[in-house]
C-alpha cells in the first residue's frame, strides 16, 4: 500500500519501521525533520507538509502528541484535509479526544473520505515489536480494508463502532493504567521500606495474581534508574484529563483516576518532569 505517516516520535518510529519491513511504500512528515532521518535511510520518502504526505497515498496515518497537534495536522492550511480526496483513508492513532475524532469523521464524510480513530496500547515496546493492541472507531469499510495493515502492527485489533469509539476504548484502557502505575509505585515504596530484595519482589509478583504489563515493563527501568520516556508523563496526564472530562460529561465520578491525575499533575506541572517516562511517578517519593 502507499502510506503517508505523520509523526515520527517514539511510537511513530516503531510503527513506520514495521510498515516498511512489511513492504509498504512510506511517505513521512514530522514537525522536527531530523527525527525522520533514520526512517528516510530505511527507505521512507520525506514530505514537507501533512498535505504532501497525504497526496496520492491510499491511506494517511497520524501519530502526534496532543489533541491540538491533531487539529493542526488535519485542519491546518497544509493539513490532511487540504489534500485528501474521495476514497482515501485517514487514520488518527494519537490518543486524543472522542469529540475530535467525531469532528474529523464528520469532515471526512462530507468529502467521501474514509476516517478512523485507532489509538493503540502496548507502549514503545509494542510499537517496536509489532505487538500493539489497536482500538478502532469510525468508517467500517476503511476498517475492513486496513485490517491486514493493523495486523502487521499489533496482536489484537478490534472495531468498536462509530467515530470516537476507538478513543473511548483507549480512555477505558488509560483508566486501568492509572491503577497499574499508582499500584506499582506504592508497591515499590512499601517493598523498599521493608528492606526486601526489590528484583526478587518484582520477579515473584510478576508470577502471581498481581502481574501486569506496567509492572513488568516499568519496574525494571526504575530499578536501573532509567526514566527515559517509553511513554511521556505529559502524555499520560493528557489522557487522564481526557478520561475524567469524558466521565464528567456522563455524570460519572472516578475518584481513583482523579487521584492518579492529581499525582501526575504534581509530577508534570509542579516538578516539571513531563518529559520523563510515566515510571517517574516514583520520583515524588524517591529523589534518586
Ligand atoms: P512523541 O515521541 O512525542 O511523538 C509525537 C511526534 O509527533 C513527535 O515526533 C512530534 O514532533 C510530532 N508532532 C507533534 N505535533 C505535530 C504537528 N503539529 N505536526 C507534525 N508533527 C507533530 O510521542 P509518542 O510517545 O510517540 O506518542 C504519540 C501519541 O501516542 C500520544 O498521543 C501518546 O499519548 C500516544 N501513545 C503513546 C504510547 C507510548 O507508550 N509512547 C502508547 C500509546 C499511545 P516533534 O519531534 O517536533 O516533537
Amino acid at each position: 500500500m502507499k502510506i503517508g505517516f505523520i509523526g515520527t516520535g517514539v511510537m511513530g518510529h516503531g510503527i513506520i519501521t514495521n510498515l516498511i519491513k512489511a513492504g509498504h511504500q512510506l511517505t513521512v512528515y514530522n514537525r522536527t525533520k531530523s527525527k525522520a532521518d533514520s526512517l528516510v535511510k530505511l527507505g521512507a520518502r520525506w514530505a514537507d507538509t501533512p498535505a504532501l504526505a497525504t497526496k496520492n497515498n491510499d491511506v494517511v496515518f497520524s501519530m502526534v502528541g496532543f489533541p491540538a497537534d491533531v487539529e493542526e495536522v488535519y485542519f491546518g492550511d497544509d493539513g490532511i484535509f487540504a489534500a485528501a480526496t474521495a476514497g482515501q483513508m485517514i487514520v488518527d492513532m494519537t490518543t486524543s479526544t472522542p469529540s475530535l475524532a467525531i469532528k474529523i469523521g464528520g469532515a471526512a464524510d462530507k468529502h467521501g473520505i474514509l476516517a478512523l480513530d485507532a489509538p493503540v496500547s502496548g507502549g514503545d515496546v509494542g510499537a517496536k515489536n509489532a505487538t500493539l493492541t489497536v482500538m478502532v472507531g469510525g468508517n467500517q469499510s476503511a476498517f475492513n480494508q486496513l485490517t491486514p495493515v493493523f495486523n502487521q502492527l499489533g496482536q489484537r485489533v478490534q472495531y468498536f463502532g462509530s467515530y470516537g469509539a476507538g478513543q473511548h476504548t483507549k480512555m477505558a484502557n488509560q483508566i486501568m493504567i492509572a491503577g497499574t502505575m499508582t499500584g506499582l509505585t506504592e508497591m515499590l515504596l512499601y517493598a523498599q521500606k521493608t528492606n526486601l530484595d526489590l528484583p526478587a519482589v518484582l520477579a515473584t509478583l510478576n508470577s502471581g495474581g498481581a502481574a501486569n504489563w506496567s509492572m513488568a515493563n516499568y519496574v525494571p527501568r526504575i530499578l536501573k534508574n532509567d526514566y527515559t520516556p517509553g511513554f511521556f508523563a505529559k502524555h499520560f496526564l493528557k489522557d487522564l484529563r481526557i478520561a475524567l472530562d469524558e466521565a464528567d460529561k456522563m455524570g460519572l465520578d472516578l475518584p481513583a483516576t482523579r487521584q492518579a491525575k492529581e499525582l501526575y499533575e504534581k509530577l508534570v506541572d509542579e516538578r516539571g518532569l513531563g518529559d520523563d517516562g510515566t515510571q517517574a511517578l516514583v520520583k515524588l517519593w524517591w529523589e534518586n
